[in-house]
């Protein structure tokens, strides 16, 4: 096949696209490091993590190439459904190739942007937070509409996107999450995902009303035996980076976090926690674990903190495994020193502990006897590991354990994306947004989503024409907010060499390239526009101040519309 007139990151990219089914991080970036001459992979420009992409950093820099006369094509209209980091690395990357001659609308289904950087980074990693700086400009862009409070599949549909469009890019991540599959995990209070957990704690209108009474009653209100000390244990399963920032959030002293962008109410609560302990339980060992191992210090090193470990003894195919995986063992090193040092710290006697305990399995949670509607304990398998270095597995020894005083337990053992759009169309087809259940992803090559025919009409896939997908819906909920820029540079890169070989839509005439913004518009949806977010950051950033915070976010949906309304 030959490479399109229009290069890809002025490169023929196209017989490493096309000889690569699944890309690794590690093959783009050989491919990149080989390839690409003359690139720019402008991470410093965007303020992300720059350490995780030094591999990125390309020498013999010039910019990217972009459009500049109206008489190489005529207007590109596109539309991002989702204002999280993929859909602004997106937008931005659209924004920067074609040019003036571009506009793009933005959906999202709340009513103020940017997705996990606003609700899912934690309140005390203000550094991550700042790439909203960026983001904040590619709104401001006279080429971009923000259309806030649209939910995509509910108030429209890809139906109704395609046609008003040349590329629709999907963008809106994942929104569900995964389940232990233990008794009891859906019917006692106290047992939450760490994805709703942390939408609490920054002020999800999901989660934050919802789930305030609930989650006060988890780590203040219950009332846990004299006999017991009156200490409560939170456990936390997985040994993922969402389990740490959880953890740190309970565990950290109050006043530190005062001064973020936490809410007042969870800080309230936070303020009023009996949590005396946070267990963090991982079905694996300290060889396999996925945290970072930065993250991993700033929770063993916090003010205040006693750190215990069980069961981080290594076998021989763990070693190797520690081997082969530089930030494993930065993550293994800094749990030896913090048992060295933090375990019997005299300073830290009485006050808060982290036990973080490798090779168990939650098996049931059982309810509190003087709450029967509640958690009051979990039993735990004690697991051994089987199988090669890079591949081991956990295995039930049958042995169990309870822990007991348990009045939270999060399970931060991954996000999910659903599926959305599955409305039938007049014809009777479904015309959906593919989805792949088992892996959790829209089925895509390299950002192209691929539709399936069905089984009795050979299986078959074939390119959804001008439908492209971003993010944690197209690669599964994995990576850091940077991790999405070489996602949205993949994806970007599709699209502008289908547009070179004339494969995006033409929008079509009716709709006087304006958009599906009349059209939500027509359906009685309050859209929140640029105007409308500002006027809600301002808001939110005066009543912050006056508390000493960089913001005070709004809760409520409700609340947001009425400031966005002015
Ligand atoms: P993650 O990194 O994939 O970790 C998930 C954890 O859950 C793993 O330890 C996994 O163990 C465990 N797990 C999965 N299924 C389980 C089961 N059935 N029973 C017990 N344990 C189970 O996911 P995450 O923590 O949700 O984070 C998502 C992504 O966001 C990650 O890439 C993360 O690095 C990123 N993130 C980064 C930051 C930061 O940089 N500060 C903060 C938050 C999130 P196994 O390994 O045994 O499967």
């Amino acid at each position: 096949m030959k490479a399109p007139d229009q290069s890809v990151f002025g490169v023929r990219a196209v017989p490493f696209r096309m000889a690569c089914a699944s890309p690794s991080r590690r093959t783009l970036a050989h491919f990149f490091r080989g390839r690409i001459q003359g690139v720019r992979i402008g991470v410093g420009s965007v303020g992300v993590d720059q350490k995780r992409f030094s591999c990125f950093r390309l020498t013999n820099v010039k910019p990217f190439r972009t459009y500049t006369s109206t008489t190489q094509h005529p207007p590109r209209l596109f539309c991002v459904v989702g204002s999280g980091p993929a859909g602004m690395y997106a937008t931005d990357r659209l924004l920067t190739h074609y040019g003036e001659h571009t506009r793009v609308d933005i959906l999202d289904k709340s009513p103020v942007p940017f997705g996990l950087v606003r609700f899912g980074v934690a309140p005390d990693h203000a550094n991550t937070k700042s790439v909203t700086n960026r983001f904040d400009g590619i709104l401001n862009d006279p080429r971009v509409s923000f259309l806030g409070n649209v939910t995509f599949g509910r108030d429209v549909t890809l139906d109704e996107l395609t046609p008003r469009y040349h590329a629709t890019v999907l963008a809106y991540g994942a929104d569900g999450d995964t389940k232990l599959g233990i008794p009891n995990e859906d019917e006692l209070n106290g047992i939450y995902s760490a994805r709703r957990f942390v939408g609490w704690f920054n002020g999800d209108p999901n989660h934050a009303t919802q789930l305030s009474k609930s989650i006060d009653n988890s780590l203040t209100n219950r009332c846990v035996e004299e006999s017991k000390n009156n200490h409560s244990t939170a456990v936390i399963f997985g040994l993922g980076n969402v389990a740490l920032d959880c953890a740190r959030i309970l565990l950290r002293d109050v006043d530190e976090l005062s001064s973020t962008d936490i809410t007042s109410q969870a800080l309230q609560t936070l303020k009023n926690s009996n949590i005396k302990k946070v267990l963090l339980v991982g079905r694996r060992g300290v060889a396999q674990s996925a945290f970072s191992p930065k993250e991993l210090r700033e929770l063993l090193n916090l003010e205040g903190v006693k750190v215990t470990v069980m069961d981080d003894t290594l076998e021989l195919e763990d070693e190797e495994d520690l081997k082969n995986s530089r930030p494993r063992r930065r993550a293994w090193e800094a749990i030896q020193k913090a048992k060295d040092i933090r375990e019997n710290s005299e300073s830290n006697k009485n006050k808060k502990e982290l036990s973080v305990r490798f090779l168990r399995s939650p098996v049931e949670f059982l309810c509190d006897e003087n709450d029967p509607g509640s958690v009051g304990s979990v039993t735990l398998e004690v697991n051994t590991l089987t199988g090669e270095s890079g591949s081991r597995k956990a295995q039930g020894s049958g042995v169990t354990e309870t822990i007991d005083d348990v009045t939270i337990a999060l399970r931060s053992v991954g996000y999910k994306s659903v599926s959305l759009d599955t409305e039938k169309n007049h014809t009777g087809y479904t015309q959906s947004v593919p989805f792949d259940h088992d892996k959790g992803v829209v089925p895509n090559s390299f950002g192209r989503v691929l539709q399936k025919t069905n089984a009795a009409m050979g299986g078959q896939q074939w390119q959804v024409p001008g439908v492209y997908v971003v993010g944690w819906l197209k690669r599964g909920p994995k990576g850091i907010i940077g991790d999405n820029l070489v996602c949205a540079e993949e994806t970007v890169g599709s699209l502008i060499f289908d547009d070179a070989k004339g494969k995006l839509r033409k929008p079509d005439y009716r709709f006087k390239d304006k958009g599906v913004g009349p059209l939500v518009v027509k359906k009685g949806i309050e859209v929140v526009d640029i105007e409308g977010w500002r006027r809600i950051d301002v808001f939110e950033k005066e009543r912050g101040a006056s508390v000493g915070k960089p913001r005070e976010k709004i809760t409520e949906v409700d609340e947001m519309l009425k400031v966005a309304r002015g």
